[in-house]
C-alpha cells in the first residue's frame, strides 16, 4: 500500500445518496470524472475485472464466443432499425470530420445481427452465441448513484442466433442458467422477475433484480410461492373498451389544470412525431390520455412526472418492443390527466381522474372507445403491498431492487430488418431468430457493495474482493518487515495479497482495512516476536490468534 495509488477519504462526496457511491469513492475504488463518468482506480479495477472474469467463465461454459465490436457505430444502422428515434436523447451522437454520422453504442443488437448475417449462412452454422464485454454509452437523463447509473458503463452483452423458436428457447434457457451461476458465484442476492408479460400471456423477458434500497426498480415477491415480478409485470389489465365497468362521463372543476399544450411543454415533447394520442391506464382504469396531435411523447419524462404518484410505467424500450401495446385507433384531440397523477393532492396511486382538453377541468370515468379514441395504448400498473399474488393468491411484498441483468427473447425484429435468412433444414430459407442478454458489469460492482457493506465500510464476497487477504503491519519496523515477508509467502502460495506497510498508526490502518473491505485481515502486531499473528474476519469482526507458520494453510 505504500506504493499503491490510493487515497482513502474520511468524508463522502456531498452528492452521494447511496452507500455504494459513498463507499466506493471513500475507499478509493472510483473517482468521478464528469457526471455519470467514472475512473476505476487500482482497487476498483480489480473488483470490476473479477466480476468480468466470472461472467466470461460462465459465458464460455455455455458455448459463448467472445468477440469485440466497435463502440463507435455508424448511425445509419440505428436509423434503419428505428432505434435512433426510439432511444432519442439517450443516444450519444457525433459526426466525423467529413460529416458522417455516428453513435456511441448503447447496446448492439443491430451490429450483431449484421455480423452474424455475414458469418452464418446455413442452419449448420447455428445455434451460435456471441458476446462481448464492452463500454456502453447512454446519455441518461439522471446519471446518479455513482456507477449504478453511469453514462459510460461496462456491459456484457450477448446475442443468440437460432433457426427456429425451439432453438431460441434453448439458448434462452442456457443464458438463464449461466446468469444464475454468475450471480450465485458473485455472492449476490437476486430475484428473477418477469419484466413484462403481455396481454397474450407469457413473458418475453426476465430481469435479474438485486434487492437493495438504492435500487430504482420496484419488484413484488410472494413469500408463499416464490413468485417474483417487476411491478410493471404483475398486472396487465386492459381497460374494457365498452365502458361497461364505468360510470357516465363527468366533467369536474379542477382549478389549475394545465391545458394539453402546457402539459406537452412540461413533458418536453419533441416536435418530431409518431404518436398522436397516448392512453395510460392504472390498474386497468384509464387515467391519462393524450399528447397533442402529431407529437411524440417522451415516455421517460412521463415516467418522471408519474413517479411521485408511485406509478410504475412500462418503459420506452418496452413500449417499442411491444406491438400489442400499440393499437390502431385514430383519435380526436388528446386528453391529459398526467398532471393529476403527480398532483400531491391526490393520494399515491389514485387513478380515477383523467382527461383535460379544457383549462381547469378534468373528466372522470373516461372510457376508451366510448368517450375518445387513442392511437397508442400504454398499460400502467400500480401494485401495492399485500396485493394478491397472481400465482397463488398470497400477499405480495414490495421491495426496491437494482436491475443487474436482463434476458430477452428478441425474436425476429432485427433479423427481419436486415432480412437475415439461413439455408433451412428443408432446403428453404429460414429467418433467423435472436435473443439478447445483458449484464451490467460495472453496475453489479455497485449492487454487491450495496448489499454487503456495513457501517464500517465495504465488505466484499471473496470471489470479487480486490484481494484474498489484507495484511496489516501494526507496529514498528519489525512488524513491517515481518508483514512484508509473510505477504510474500502468502502471495507465493497463490493468494492475492494487499499488505499495508505504510508508516501510519495501527488505528488508521485498521480503519482503512475495514473501509476497503477485503474479507480477511491478517494483523502482524505485538506478538510477532513469538511468531503469533491475528486473523480477523471482516464481516463478523471475530478474531483468532494463530502461529505465523499456519497462515498460508489457514487462508487457503
Ligand atoms: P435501467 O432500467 O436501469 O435503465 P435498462 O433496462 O435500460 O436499465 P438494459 O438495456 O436492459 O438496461 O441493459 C442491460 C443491463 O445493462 C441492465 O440490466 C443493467 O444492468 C445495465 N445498465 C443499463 N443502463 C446502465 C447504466 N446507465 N449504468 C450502468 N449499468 C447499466
Ligand atoms: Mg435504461
Ligand atoms: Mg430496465
Ligand atoms: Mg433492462
Amino acid at each position: 500500500m505504500s506504493t499503491m495509488t490510493l487515497k482513502t477519504l474520511r468524508d463522502a462526496p456531498g452528492d452521494a445518496e447511496t452507500a455504494s457511491h459513498r463507499l466506493l469513492v471513500r475507499a478509493g475504488y472510483v473517482r468521478r470524472a464528469a457526471a455519470g463518468m467514472w475512473t476505476w482506480l487500482p482497487l476498483g479495477k480489480r473488483v470490476l475485472d473479477n466480476v468480468a472474469r466470472v461472467v466470461r467463465e460462465e459465458m464460455d461454459a455455455i458455448g459463448g464466443q467472445e468477440v469485440q465490436l466497435p463502440a463507435l457505430l455508424p448511425r445509419e444502422v440505428y436509423e434503419a432499425s428505428g432505434r435512433a428515434e426510439e432511444y432519442g436523447d439517450l443516444l450519444f451522437r457525433l459526426t466525423d470530420r467529413k460529416g458522417a454520422a455516428f453513435v456511441l453504442g448503447p447496446t448492439h443488437e443491430e451490429l450483431f445481427a449484421l455480423v452474424a448475417q455475414e458469418q452464418m449462412t446455413s442452419y449448420r452454422d447455428l445455434p451460435a452465441i456471441l458476446y462481448q464485454i464492452q463500454t456502453k454509452y447512454r446519455d441518461e437523463a439522471r446519471p446518479r448513484s455513482g456507477v449504478l447509473r453511469g453514462r459510460e458503463f461496462q456491459m456484457k452483452d450477448s446475442y443468440s442466433f437460432d433457426v427456429d423458436d425451439k432453438g431460441l428457447a434453448a439458448s434462452y434457457e442456457l443464458h438463464r442458467g449461466a446468469y444464475q451461476r454468475i450471480f450465485d458465484r458473485l455472492g449476490l442476492d437476486y430475484r428473477i422477475c418477469s419484466a413484462i408479460s403481455g396481454a397474450m400471456g407469457g413473458s418475453e423477458s426476465e430481469e435479474f433484480l438485486a434487492p437493495a434500497a438504492a435500487g430504482e426498480d420496484t419488484f413484488a415477491d410472494c413469500p408463499a410461492c416464490g413468485f417474483a415480478a417487476n411491478t410493471e409485470a404483475v398486472r396487465t389489465t386492459v381497460a374494457p373498451a365498452d365502458g361497461s365497468a364505468h360510470g357516465p362521463l363527468e366533467e369536474i372543476d379542477t382549478p389549475g389544470t394545465p391545458t394539453i399544450e402546457t402539459l406537452a411543454a412540461r413533458l418536453g415533447v419533441p416536435a418530431s412525431a409518431t404518436l398522436k394520442n397516448l392512453l395510460v391506464t392504472v390498474d386497468g382504469e384509464i387515467t391519462a390520455v393524450g399528447v397533442p396531435g402529431d407529437r411524440e411523447v417522451d415516455l421517460g419524462k412521463l415516467a418522471e412526472l408519474l413517479a411521485p404518484a408511485q406509478v410504475a410505467l412500462v418503459t420506452a424500450e418496452d413500449f417499442a418492443t411491444r406491438p400489442d401495446l400499440v393499437r390502431g385507433y385514430v383519435g380526436p384531440q388528446g386528453l391529459a390527466g398526467v398532471r393529476y397523477l403527480a398532483d400531491p393532492r391526490i393520494a399515491p396511486g389514485t387513478a380515477w381522474v383523467t382527461g383535460a382538453n379544457r383549462p381547469d377541468t378534468h373528466a372522470r370515468n373516461v372510457v376508451c372507445g366510448r368517450d375518445f379514441e387513442v392511437d397508442a395504448y400504454l398499460d400502467v400498473v400500480v401494485v401495492r403491498d399485500g396485493d394478491p399474488c397472481p400465482a397463488c393468491g398470497g400477499g405480495l411484498r414490495l421491495g426496491r431492487a437494482i436491475e443487474v441483468g436482463h434476458i430477452f427473447r428478441l425474436g425476429r425484429k432485427y433479423t427481419d430488418a436486415c432480412r437475415f435468412d439461413v439455408l433451412g433444414r428443408d432446403g428453404r430459407p429460414a429467418r433467423v431468430t435472436m435473443g439478447s442478454y445483458g449484464i451490467g458489469v460495472s453496475r453489479t460492482v455497485a449492487a454487491l457493495a450495496e448489499q454487503t457493506a456495513d457501517d464500517k465500510g465495504l465488505c466484499w464476497p471473496r470471489e470479487v474482493a480486490p484481494a484474498d487477504v489484507h495484511v496489516v503491519a501494526a507496529g514498528k519496523a519489525v512488524q513491517t518487515q515481518a508483514a512484508l515477508a509473510l505477504a510474500e509467502r502468502l502471495a507465493e502460495s497463490g493468494l492475492r495479497v494487499i499488505v499495508d506497510d505504510r508508516p501510519l498508526s495501527p488505528g488508521v490502518k485498521f480503519t482503512d482495512a475495514e473501509l476497503i473491505g477485503v474479507p480477511r485481515i491478517l494483523v502482524v502486531g505485538r506478538r510477532i516476536g513469538e511468531g503469533i499473528v491475528e486473523l480477523r474476519d471482516r464481516r463478523t469482526g471475530t478474531s483468532t490468534e494463530l502461529p505465523e507458520t499456519d497462515a498460508v494453510q489457514r487462508l487457503w
